[in-house]
């Protein structure tokens, strides 16, 4: 019987066609990153459990609905639904914060929520993101978030809006609760059960449920920023001159107060319109007290994802460029044993050198292997017949001008395959080709 089994709902494949896009993505947002100042990390992909119930918090839609856990030998372990808890326990168990601070990472990664597939929401779903420890300083966020609005520019986006809010602190936040609790209690019959429960335990969690109810009542509710202490509305303060100065726009909106508990003071979020509800791109803030709840020293620390599908679609809708794929440059054509050694020998040395070569894996004939060459897009040609091996040279061919030249079969071929292709490369550039591909050099 034919197996038939087809990936679980909410997962992707990217296939070879359409990898560019996502290393696309993925290269900008290194470089980008890597220019603050910041190094790549990488964690597991599952963690204990306790990990995300501690950090990311008890009473959120992730924790209560979304985490995929498993109970393997009587350990409970989660499929890590978002970066910043295995990002800090990492941190925390390398001794990473005795170093020197900023201490600065970022990470790509596979997240897993059990949520509704739908577009942009997926379960398992890939992000971008960094995190920044040990500065307190408003001038840390307003890098942060630059960097992630260079990543956006650098990427082609375009009309990303940038919404940013202050939460405040603990101290400011007792005060907040009491104003939501005594707001939300007067309606709490029109409130959604979950309402019911986020009432009692965390308010502010009621101003990001879904249900249209739960939001129209919402609306009305008190802001936050009419109750943040001096130092948390300095900050914010601050931070707003600070993006006004790099010639960052933002708007202030209150109501953002995302879906992790462990946020502080700044948080916020890149949001398009053009995609529909799943229209945050990138969320991020503050998480000064996060560190210590796990166990280390009070250090500050901040931080942003992004994720990468999202991007991907607007990135497609908005008709971004991106950089080309690779293909091969130089195809052997080849016609028995002597010819395949040959063809073996120098594409081992080009390949060396950096060049992608090709010959015949399949026993094709002459003609099927040029058809191939063709298909493959290949830049050069060569065809090592008899003679051709007998004369100790070949014509290399130029697919897309057809223009020919003689090259000796010696171990002379690559520096000559060399220029010849260095000419190529030359006369696309004068014809105002962008050497916008992949490699990032010359190839
Ligand atoms: P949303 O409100 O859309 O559910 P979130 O607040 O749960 O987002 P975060 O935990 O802040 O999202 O994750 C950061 C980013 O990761 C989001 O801005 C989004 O771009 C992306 N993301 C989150 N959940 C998913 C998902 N299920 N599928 C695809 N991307 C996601
Ligand atoms: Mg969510």
């Amino acid at each position: 019987m034919a197996i038939n089994i087809k990936r679980p709902n909410g997962t992707e494949d990217v296939l070879p066609k359409d990898v560019h896009r996502w290393q696309t993505v993925e290269k900008i947002a290194r470089e980008t990153a890597d220019s603050f100042g910041f190094s790549e990390i990488r964690i597991p992909t599952f963690e204990n459990t306790e990990l995300f119930m501690r950090s990311v918090g008890e009473t959120t839609d992730v924790v209560q609905k979304e985490m995929y856990t498993v109970m393997a030998k009587e350990t409970k372990f989660t499929l890590r639904p978002e970066g910043t808890a295995g990002t800090i326990r990492a941190m925390l168990q390398n001794g990473l914060l005795n170093e020197a601070l900023p201490q600065r990472v970022y990470y790509i990664l596979s997240c897993f929520r059990h949520e509704r597939p739908q577009a942009g929401r997926l379960r398992e779903f890939h992000q971008f993101g960094l995190e920044m420890a040990g500065s307190p300083s408003p001038s840390a966020d307003a890098e942060v978030i630059s960097l992630a609005k260079n990543i956006l520019d650098r990427l082609g986006l375009k009309n990303i809006k940038l919404y940013i809010n202050s939460i405040g602190c603990p101290t400011c936040r007792a005060k907040y609760h009491e104003a939501l609790r005594n707001y939300f209690e007067n309606r709490k019959d029109e409130l959604c059960e979950t309402c019911h429960e986020r009432l009692e335990k965390n308010p502010m969690r009621i101003l990001d449920c879904k249900s249209p109810v739960c939001q129209e009542i919402a609306k009305n509710a008190p802001v936050i920023l009419d109750f943040l202490c001096d130092e948390c509305g300095e900050h914010f303060e601050k931070l707003k001159k600070y993006l006004g100065n790099l010639g960052i726009e933002y708007n202030v909106n209150p109501k953002i107060v995302r879906g992790l508990d462990y946020y502080t003071k700044t948080v916020f979020e890149f949001v398009t319109d053009e995609i529909g509800a799943q229209g945050t791109v990138c969320g991020g803030g503050r998480y000064d007290g996060l560190i210590e709840q796990l166990g280390g020293q009070k250090v500050p620390a901040l931080g942003f994802a992004m994720g990468i599908e999202r991007l991907l679609i607007v990135m497609d809708k908005q008709k971004c460029e991106f950089l080309t794929p690779r293909k091969c440059d130089i195809y052997f054509a080849t016609m028995g044993d002597e010819s395949l050694e040959k063809a073996m020998s120098i594409s081992h040395e080009l390949r060396e050198y950096g060049y992608r070569a090709e010959f015949d894996l399949m026993g094709r004939g002459i003609k099927a292997q040029m058809k191939y060459a063709n298909k493959i897009g290949a830049s050069f040609t060569v065809v090592l017949g008899d003679n051709e091996l007998s004369q100790g040279t070949a014509k290399v061919k130029d697919m897309e001008t057809g223009g020919e030249v003689e090259i000796s079969l010696d171990d002379k071929f690559r520096v000559n395959f060399e220029s010849l292709y260095f000419n190529k490369m030359m006369d696309s550039l004068e014809d105002g080709e962008m050497l916008n591909n992949l490699n990032g050099d010359v190839k």
